[in-house]
């Protein structure tokens, strides 16, 4: 299997007439480019964990839906790091398996399926009632999950931004990039989900006392996790002809929206300087139906 290289990331400046007439610099930072199946945030927020997992030579347990990122990301670099994986997935197995389990059985992860009610309710099988397993956490939040996300910043000039914005699901990323931006440097965080009351407290637990000025977003959501629209759709098309830069519909794509929306609404003052994180996901778009997305 190809390995992961962070050597492809690149920041991309974005030249779209709207941030000239504001007045406003964007950079992407390409975290996509690192692999196709470990995809952008993933390995940055599981590194510290295989770490643990491999010096306590332990076998890597994991939780997701049927086509998490998190899920794959997990496979692949399990594979990479030759480690023993199995991930505990949501909802009863499925005749047609999603191309993402697919190919995390391809990369060896042993899948089990528990029901949606059990997922819910963390009620795992008694065969991990030992202490032969590494647990990470759904969607690697965490400490480690953060500490890994911090490093992410090592990868690009962070002193010229302004601002940094990503999306949030578990805000694991979002607890990493303030815990490593500049003390001046905002940032601003679009959640995905519906509603998530909880995103705050859980990025706080992670940063802990950090003095540095964070917001979330809770208006670009487009009805909730997954969720979206074909407004939605059509922007990730449009913004795609305009940068090359493929988004992914559950996160990247909803993230770019906000932004453009918020330049548009001068929420960025003039002379701001963007650094957006392309956090990667693209695999997720192939549960959409083929010739929706023109990349
Ligand atoms: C998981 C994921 C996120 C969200 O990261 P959190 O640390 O859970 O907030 C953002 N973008 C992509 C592409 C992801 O796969």
């Amino acid at each position: 299997m190809q390995d992961i290289d962070t050597g492809n990331i690149s920041t991309d400046r974005l030249t779209l007439p709207l941030l000239t007439e504001k007045n406003v610099e964007g950079d992407v930072l390409r975290l996509d480019k690192i692999h196709p199946l470990v995809s952008g945030n993933k390995w940055f927020k599981l590194r510290y964990y295989l770490e643990e997992a491999k010096a306590e030579k332990k076998t890597i347990v994991t939780y997701g839906g049927a086509w998490s990122n998190h899920i794959l990301a997990t496979a692949a670099a399990c594979k990479l790091n030759k480690l023993p994986c199995i991930g505990i997935i949501r909802g009863e197995e499925a005749t047609n398996l999603s191309s993402t389990l697919i190919k995390a059985k391809e990369l060896e992860m042993e899948l089990i399926f528990i029901t949606r009610a059990a997922y819910g309710q963390r009620k795992i099988p008694e065969r991990f009632d030992k202490s032969d397993y590494y647990f990470i956490p759904e969607g690697g939040y965490g400490l480690n999950g953060a500490n890994g996300a911090a490093s992410i910043l090592n990868y690009c000039k962070k002193e010229t931004y302004t601002h940094i914005c990503c999306a949030a699901g578990t805000g694991t990323m979002t607890a990493g990039l303030i815990k490593a931006a500049q003390p001046a440097c905002k940032i601003t965080a679009i959640s995905v989900l519906k509603n998530n009351a909880e995103l705050e407290k859980n990025i706080q637990l992670l940063c802990g006392n950090e003095e540095k000025s964070f917001e979330l977003i809770h208006d670009y959501h487009f009805g909730g996790y997954a969720k979206y629209k074909t407004e939605l759709l059509d922007f990730m098309n449009e913004f795609y002809r305009q940068t090359t830069i493929p988004s992914d519909f559950v996160y990247t794509g909803k993230l770019f929206f906000a932004i453009n929306d918020l330049i548009r609404n001068n929420y960025f003052q003039a002379g701001s300087n963007l650094l957006i994180i392309h956090s990667g996901g693209l695999q997720g778009n192939a549960s959409l139906n083929n010739g929706t997305l023109i990349f």
